[in-house]
C-alpha cells in the first residue's frame, strides 16, 4: 500500500446502499494499514472537479471503485486502462499511482466469472439473457466472449435499445462478439429456454421496483442471477426462486471484484483469511 493514512473509496451515485466500506476496512484492519474506505457521491457534473481535486499531489486518495453512473465516463481521465478495461470501455477500479497518474481497470467481469465458477455454473456453450446494457453488462459480456468455450448465445434486453445495439458495435471493433446480439423486447430473450438470465439494470434496487420477466418463463433447469445484492432478494429473484430456478444476488460478485480491486490497490496477493474475514464482514452487513 502506498502511504498510511490513505483514502480509498466509491465513486457514484447513489452510493449509499454499497456494502463496500465494510469488506475494504475490515481488509485494511486485518493487515493493520492505516487507510479508510469512504463513500464519495457524486452528482452529476461532480465527476470533472473530483477528478481535478484529485491530481493534487497533497490528496489523500490512492484508489477508486467506480460505480453507476460513471464506469464509462470515468475513461476521460484516465491516463492508462488496463488490457481488460480497453477492451470493456468499463471501468470500476481506479489505481493513482506515482505522479497522481491514474490507471483504470475492471475488475467486475473476473469477479463476476469467479462468482460463476464457485456457483457450479459453467457458462461455455450456454444460452444467456441479459437485462441491461450498461457498464457492468459491458463487463460481463466481453469476459464471457473472453472465456476458452464461448456461450452458444448472449441476448441483450436495453430499455434504450440504440445503447445494445451500440455496445455490439462498438465490440465488435475490439473482438468476436458473434454470439451476442440486442433484442427489441424482453419477449425476445426467449428466457423459457435460456440456461442463464442474468440482470444487470437497476431494476429491483428499490423494493417497490416489479420483476421485468413474466414469471411463467422461469423455469428449474436455469440460474438467475441479479447484479443487485441490496435488497438481498429482488422480485426477479423471488418470483424465480418460486418457480423453481435456481437464483444468486451480486454480493459474490462484489466481494470477490473487491479481492481483486484491493490487489491493484496494494499491489499484493490478498492471504486467504483476509478473504475471509472480507466476505464474513459482507455476510454480517447483509444479515444487519
Ligand atoms: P448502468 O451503466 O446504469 O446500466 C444499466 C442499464 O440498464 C442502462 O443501460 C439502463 O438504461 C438499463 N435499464 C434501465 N432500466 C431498464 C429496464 N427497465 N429494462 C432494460 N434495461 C434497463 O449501471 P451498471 O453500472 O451497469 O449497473 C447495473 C446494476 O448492477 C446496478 O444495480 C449496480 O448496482 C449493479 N452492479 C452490481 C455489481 C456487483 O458487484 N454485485 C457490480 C456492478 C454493478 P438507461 O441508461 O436508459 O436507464
Amino acid at each position: 500500500m502506498q502511504e498510511l493514512k490513505s483514502t480509498y473509496g466509491l465513486i457514484g451515485y447513489p452510493v449509499k446502499h454499497s456494502l463496500s466500506p465494510c469488506m475494504h476496512n475490515t481488509a485494511f484492519k486485518a493487515l493493520g494499514i492505516n487507510a479508510a474506505y469512504k463513500l464519495f457521491p457524486l452528482k452529476e457534473g461532480e465527476l470533472a472537479p473530483f477528478f481535478e481535486d484529485l491530481k493534487v499531489e497533497s490528496s489523500p486518495i490512492f484508489g477508486l471503485n467506480v460505480t453507476v453512473p460513471y464506469k464509462e465516463k470515468v475513461i476521460q481521465h484516465m491516463d492508462g486502462l488496463s488490457p481488460f478495461a480497453k477492451k470493456t470501455m468499463a471501468v470500476n477500479t481506479v489505481v493513482v499511482q506515482k505522479g497522481r497518474k491514474f490507471i483504470g481497470y475492471n475488475t467486475d467481469g473476473p469477479g463476476f466469472l469467479a462468482h460463476l465458477s464457485e456457483l457450479g455454473f459453467d457458462a461455455g456453450k450456454k444460452r444467456i439473457a441479459m437485462l441491461g446494457a450498461g457498464g457492468a453488462a459491458r463487463a460481463i459480456i466481453s469476459v464471457l466472449c473472453l472465456i476458452p468455450e464461448c456461450p452458444e448465445s448472449i441476448l441483450i434486453y436495453d430499455i434504450d435499445k440504440e445503447k445494445a445495439d451500440g455496445l455490439i458495435k462498438d465490440f465488435k471493433t475490439r473482438f468476436d462478439v458473434s454470439v451476442v446480439q440486442p433484442v427489441n423486447s424482453v419477449d425476445d430473450l426467449n428466457i423459457e429456454i435460456s440456461d442463464l438470465l442474468i440482470n444487470a439494470t437497476p431494476i429491483g434496487m428499490k423494493n417497490s421496483d416489479l420483476c421485468l420477466i413474466e414469471p411463467e418463463l422461469f423455469h428449474s433447469n436455469m440460474l438467475v442471477y441479479d447484479l443487485i445484492y441490496n435488497p438481498e432478494e429482488t422480485a426477479l429473484l423471488k418470483l424465480a426462486k418460486d418457480r423453481g430456478a435456481q437464483t444468486a444476488n451480486g454480493l459474490g460478485m462484489l466481494f470477490f471484484q473487491g479481492v481483486l480491486a484491493f490487489q491493484h490497490w496494494a499491489n499484493i496477493e490478498l492471504d486467504q483469511n483476509i478473504k475471509d474475514k472480507m466476505r464474513k464482514s459482507l455476510n454480517m452487513r447483509k444479515a444487519l
